[in-house]
């Protein structure tokens, strides 16, 4: 029995298009769906090529006139988080506030679990897509493990981890400023339980893990593979959660705690290269999602994996792209064929 299969459908619409001086159009539409949660992808291929209608272009003076307004407001710049950001009790982290390189760690203020912090990545205001360099992902990343292992050892019941981020208001961000979000509970969001859930019915129906059963199949397939490195293999997905989304799996740890510094260093490295092609491309916006089994013990069904997507670009008045067919009917567009995708971000590995 085929253990990965990447399911399709095709339909036409049929009208008259005033494009086409009124002429009859037949426009072909294809319908994918994910392997393991079946989430549905659209992609009509008469939109091949006009991304800048769904996606316009970044006014990048627009950002900076905003990164100017907002600077001197900022709880991050010129240190301010020192006095201005919460901190954790001693008795829950070793550190306050902990620091490494040009990254901080502190609580959310709002917090949605019962670990939810807040790390500020580097002292800049406003850095590109392009400037998110993997040195400073890899002090956030370190330091999000660090923290992870120190809450869990402190209340075991907090099992379930992610590591997250909004790039730019029209990802979510209410900064500017670069961040990313940790959120630690005990119990897994619902995209994460359904990957979980989804996991364990693949293991048990077919004896083996999903994770390295797609991952063999996308490098036999080779179309939507962008990079491998040792602990780390980066693909494009088949039918994608949000624009031009890159996959990450680390075949060896199906838990952040079982993480070493090369697979820290490898989230860093593949993240920034990512962003470097995403920047090329003139995306301005992202947000990612990393995945870690519960960290309480193995769990040869999973392996931790990472969803990284684009988001509507900077501009005045941007229109979001997230809709009914996203937020409501839970699809999502192809903005172009994940396999071109692949091809357009292999450069940059
Ligand atoms: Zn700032």
């Amino acid at each position: 029995m085929k253990k990965i299969l990447f399911q399709s459908w095709q339909q036409t619409a049929v009208f008259h298009n005033p494009l086409k001086e009124g002429q009859l159009d037949t426009q072909n539409i294809e319908v994918r769906m994910d392997p393991l949660t079946g989430h549905q992808s659209t992609f009509n291929e008469a939109m091949e090529g006009k991304m800048s209608m769904l996606f316009p272009d970044t006014d990048y003076a627009y950002l900076e006139e905003r990164a100017k307004a907002t600077e001197a407001a900022c709880f991050m710049c010129d240190g301010r988080w020192r006095s201005a950001t919460p901190s954790y009790s001693t008795g829950f982290l070793p550190e306050s506030r902990p620091q490494r390189g040009e990254a901080v760690l502190f609580p959310n203020l709002f917090p949605l679990a019962a670990f939810h912090a807040v790390i500020m990545l580097g002292d800049r205001h406003l850095r590109l897509m392009n400037e998110l360099h993997a040195d400073l992902l890899e002090d956030a990343l370190a330091l999000s493990m660090e923290s992870f292992r120190e809450c869990h050892r402190q209340d075991p019941s907090l099992r379930h981890f992610t590591i997250n981020a909004n790039f730019l208001l029209p990802a979510g961000a209410s900064l500017i400023h670069p961040h990313l979000q940790l959120l630690g509970s005990p119990f897994p969001g619902t995209h994460h339980q359904l990957l979980l859930e989804k996991s364990l019915a693949h293991f048990q129906k077919h004896d083996s893990c999903y994770w390295l059963d797609l991952l063999e199949e996308e490098k036999f397939r080779e179309v939507r593979m962008i990079g491998q490195m040792s602990d780390s293999a980066w693909f494009a997905a088949y039918s994608p959660m949000g624009a031009n989304e890159v996959n990450a799996i680390w075949p060896d740890t199906s838990h952040f705690l079982e993480w070493k510094a090369s697979e820290v260093r490898q989230m860093a490295e593949g993240i920034s290269r990512v962003l470097k092609g995403y920047h090329h491309m003139k995306f301005s916006t992202f947000n990612f999602s990393c995945f870690s089994g519960p960290v309480d013990r193995a769990s040869p069904e999973f392996r931790c994996f990472l969803r990284l997507v684009n988001r509507q670009n900077v501009t005045a008045h941007h229109r979001t792209d997230d809709y009914y067919f996203q937020k409501l009917l839970k699809n999502e567009i192809i903005i172009q064929r994940p396999e071109k995708l692949a091809a357009n971000l292999r450069p940059f590995f």
